[in-house]
């Protein structure tokens, strides 16, 4: 199918998982042939990447996929690294290659009639288990572990709780507090329920810091803590995995396929996170879960944005075997449940994992254009 159009759409939304903060995210349309759209999206947070991408697409990537048949999706993608070379090695140029290349995956599974993940070479599974991936707002120690507990009686048989977060929990501020914190949410939510400690980029451990607060953390069985250290102090995270029995997270602050060759190289996480709305697309996101099962580690889709990433991160999340947990915001964020047609969305603790040709969802037009940017 040849690809005839390209359109980027940046949009803002409010946030009910983040205090109702306003974030930014990039969607990308591609049209084929017969008038069928493939959809994209970038997790670009801030107003100004969120331009700034949606120029790069328009101005620049378009010209290198117009014209072309979308079946070559992984060409095309060698193609628009070509067009890039000076400019886009990360950052934004990452951003918008990634929601084209994920706009051409799901143009090319409507084209052939095929999901996503049959494309990819086919789901390991038939459904994943739901993660709640949550930013807590709750001022007693108490109120937020009743409030995660909650999430538990919803059917979640895993947490995440990011620290260092906007709001009234001051999560990272006080190591008593925070060990408090762990221990009263573990007996809220009892044994049998994952519980993930993300730390956040707010907050500035040093590395035995970090070795005490995870020792502490352990006594109440987390099941992984996630950035504790700067993304950028691999010495600092081997120094760190030598003291503690936690698995190590993290990831999600890389770009590209080679960034990530070079953290697996150096032996550093043991979860590794990666997001298709950043790092290079879904094309980025399965060569870097492929280096990761080869070298006997774990993937994880960061994908804390909108719908269209939801959608496709849970087809990459199905097709690869060394995945733990799917996350999810727990809260119905607007750009979740109003932007498609059929949003993914939990029960009983399991996402199933959907067979409709590419992504799965379709983009409700109406809705985009309430959230576009002004
Ligand atoms: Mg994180």
């Amino acid at each position: 199918m040849r690809i005839n159009r390209v359109d980027a759409f940046p949009l803002a939304y409010t946030e009910p998982n983040d205090c109702d903060s306003t974030r930014h995210l990039l969607l990308v349309r591609v049209e084929g042939a017969s008038g069928v759209c493939g959809w994209g999206e970038a997790v670009t947070i801030w107003p100004e990447p969120t331009l700034a991408a949606a120029e790069i697409v328009r101005g620049g990537l378009a010209a290198v996929v117009l014209g072309r048949e979308v079946e070559d999706v992984e060409a095309l993608w060698l193609a628009q690294r070509d067009h890039m070379w000076w400019y886009g090695d990360s950052g934004i140029g990452c951003f918008a290659l990634s929601a084209l290349d994920m706009a051409l995956w799901d143009l090319k599974g409507k084209a052939l009639g095929q999901p996503l993940h049959r494309l990819l070479g086919g789901k390991v599974t038939e459904r994943v288990r739901a993660c709640a991936s949550s930013h807590p707002n709750k001022a007693t120690i108490d109120a937020l572990a009743a409030e995660l507990a909650d999430m538990a009686g919803q059917g979640y048989t895993a947490l995440k709780v990011g620290f260092g977060k906007k709001g009234a929990a001051r999560l990272g501020q006080d190591m008593r507090r925070d060990l408090d914190f762990v221990a009263a949410v573990r007996a809220a939510i009892g044994p049998d329920v994952d519980f993930m400690v993300d730390i956040g980029y707010k907050v500035r451990y040093e590395v035995m810091q970090a070795v005490r607060v995870v020792r502490g953390f352990e006594q109440h069985d987390i099941r992984w803590i996630e950035d504790p250290l700067p993304y950028e102090d691999w010495d600092g995270y081997l120094r760190l995995r030598d003291a503690i029995q936690t698995p190590i997270a993290t990831g999600e602050r890389l770009w590209t396929v080679n960034d990530y060759r070079r953290l697996i190289e150096r032996g550093i996480g043991d979860i590794v996170l990666v997001d298709a709305g950043r790092a290079e697309g879904v094309t980025g996101w399965q060569r870097v879960s492929r280096l990761l099962h080869a070298a006997g580690r774990h993937v994880n889709a960061h994908a804390w944005s909108g719908a269209v990433l939801t959608a496709a991160s849970l087809h990459l999340t199905a097709t690869a075997p060394n995945h733990i947990i799917f996350e999810l915001k727990p809260k119905q964020s607007p750009v979740q449940f109003d932007l498609v047609d059929r949003p993914v969305e939990q029960h009983g603790g399991w996402v199933e994992v959907r067979d409709t040709p590419g992504i799965g969802v379709e983009v409700d037009e109406a809705a985009l254009k309430r959230h576009l940017m002004r």
